[in-house]
């Protein structure tokens, strides 16, 4: 079919003012946050309705033109760059939270409700909806049900996929697919919601989600403990975990980090400690109070130089803030960052910050490092220049020791960023050929000419292009 058939028909099917073919508009969303090619799609479509959804999905599949969702495009591993003979479907419109049953304790909401919002609206109710990725002011709940995202909580309160009770999404085919219940329990039929959280839209397009929602916490601390070391630092976090304490965040900065956070948000960090955990209990407050007892005397035993305990709300929001921050704090200093997330068990993240030191060193590149200590997911951060061929060719070789160091202590490639296209040439080293063919399997069963977001994921033979 060719280019001009295609936006006339989108146009015919849309209206003209929701299929864009500007060359800004394009360029617009050729890319993600992630630090891949960038590649122009023919069109851009922003539907309105879920049937409009269906409609460019059907319309899709029947022309074999490969179709891209996109929510915020944030996601960090180019799940988003589009193909050079496809569209971009936009799902910024469809944004209503449908549903907020406090009685039942869930939400539906359509894929491009911003995550924020969404946490917001169920706070008023008294209600606590923990997945909360740093990108949450911006990232829709498509996405994140997509890239299956986590966030700072989690280590006690899981990850998108520990939420989502029931999905609508339309196959490639565009039939409309429901799976799941507004049920805490629900085991009618294969669980199709499973597959498709995390599946990056190469199964199905999300068109409702129902989730789960939990109370809030009636307590919680925060408390911010230095040290003036790393060892030290990564340590404390394996020596919580192994006290069977589960905070409801227990967050790494190395000193690089620091320094950068603090230069862009003046939160008042310390700049003098080479290492930082910030970590918060909640729950009922007898338990908070043994719970910060006990890891305060942890980070006492393991060498801290000492602990700040939030003394109100605003201090407290202010540090989280900041934390959330990092990315966009590193990304300042040098004109390319490439953000990891590989993950390893927890009581193996003092080798991992140690392996990550030794790669800084021995390939001569920058990293900052941060993340959910207490998930063992750290977000070692290269910041580097693409420009300069030599140096982003020692990059390279960076990030994939980074993947062997993590895989070698029992790890994985990625935590929560998902494999997209820029990690798809590594997964055969984490799940090897068979289960990528498996996979294979799955995804020619259900998409049988290749349409939804081909080349994400699942790469054999070193290329994307079957
Ligand atoms: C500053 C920053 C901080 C971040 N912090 C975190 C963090 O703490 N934790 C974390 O997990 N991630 C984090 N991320 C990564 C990213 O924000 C998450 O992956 C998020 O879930 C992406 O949401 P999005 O709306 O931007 O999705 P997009 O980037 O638009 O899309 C992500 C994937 O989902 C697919 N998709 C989107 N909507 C649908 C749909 N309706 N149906 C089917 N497929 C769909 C897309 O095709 C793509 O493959 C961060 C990113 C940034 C830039």
């Amino acid at each position: 079919m060719s280019e001009k058939a295609l936006i006339k028909d989108l146009k015919t099917m849309l209206g003209n003012d929701r299929v864009l073919t500007a060359p800004e508009d394009k360029v617009a969303y050729s890319y993600d946050a992630a630090v891949v090619e960038q590649v122009i799609p023919v069109a851009v479509v922003q539907p309105e309705s879920e049937e409009e959804m269906g409609m460019v999905v059907s319309y899709c599949h029947r022309n074999s033109i490969p179709l891209t969702v996109r929510g915020a495009g944030t996601n960090l591993s180019g799940g988003t760059v589009p193909h050079e003979k496809g569209i971009v479907l936009l799902t910024g419109r469809l944004n209503k939270i449908i549903e907020l049953n406090t009685e039942d304790m869930y939400a539906v909401v359509q894929p491009g409700v911003i995550t924020a919002h969404l946490a917001k609206a169920v706070e008023k109710q008294g209600l606590f909806y923990p997945p909360d990725p740093g990108s949450q002011a911006v990232s829709t709940l498509g996405g994140n049900v997509a890239e299956n995202a986590g966030g700072i909580r989690g280590l006690k309160y899981g990850v998108t996929k520990d939420y989502v009770l029931g999905l609508e999404f339309f196959s490639a085919e565009g039939n409309l697919i429901k799976t799941g219940s507004k049920t805490v329990k629900c085991v009618s039929g294969y669980n199709l919601a499973g597959l498709l959280v995390g599946s990056e839209g190469t199964l199905g397009v999300i068109s409702r989600i129902t989730l789960k929602l939990i109370p809030q916490p009636p307590a919680r601390k925060s408390m911010m403990a230095l040290f003036a070391d790393i060892r030290s630092a990564s340590q404390t976090v394996a020596a919580i975990i192994a006290e069977k304490v589960i905070p409801a965040t227990l967050e790494f900065m190395d000193k690089f980090t620091i320094d950068a956070v603090e230069r862009f948000s003046r939160a008042g960090l310390p700049t003098d400690v080479e290492a930082m955990l910030l970590i918060e209990v909640d729950g009922h407050p007898a338990q908070v109070e043994d719970e910060a007892g006990k890891v305060e005397k942890i980070c006492r035993e393991c060498g801290f130089i000492k602990i700040r305990v939030a003394e109100s709300e605003e201090e407290r929001n202010k540090v989280w803030e900041a934390r959330r921050s990092a990315l966009s704090a590193l990304a300042k200093l040098r004109p390319t960052v490439v953000l990891e997330d590989a993950t390893v068990p927890r009581s193996k993240i003092p080798n991992m910050v140690q392996a990550i030191q030794k790669i800084a060193e021995e390939y001569d590149v920058k990293i900052g490092t941060f993340g959910h200590a207490g998930d063992g997911n750290l977000h070692p951060t290269i910041l580097t220049d693409k420009r300069n061929h030599e140096e982003w060719k020692r990059v390279e070789k960076a990030v994939e020791a980074i993947f062997d160091a993590a895989l070698k202590l029992g790890g994985t490639l990625s935590g929560e960023h998902g494999i997209g296209i820029a990690k798809a040439p590594f997964l055969s080293k984490e799940i090897g050929r068979d289960s990528i063919s498996y996979s294979m399997r799955i995804k020619r069963a259900l998409d049988s000419r290749n349409i939804l977001n081909p080349g994400k994921i699942l790469w054999l033979n070193g290329s994307y292009r079957e």
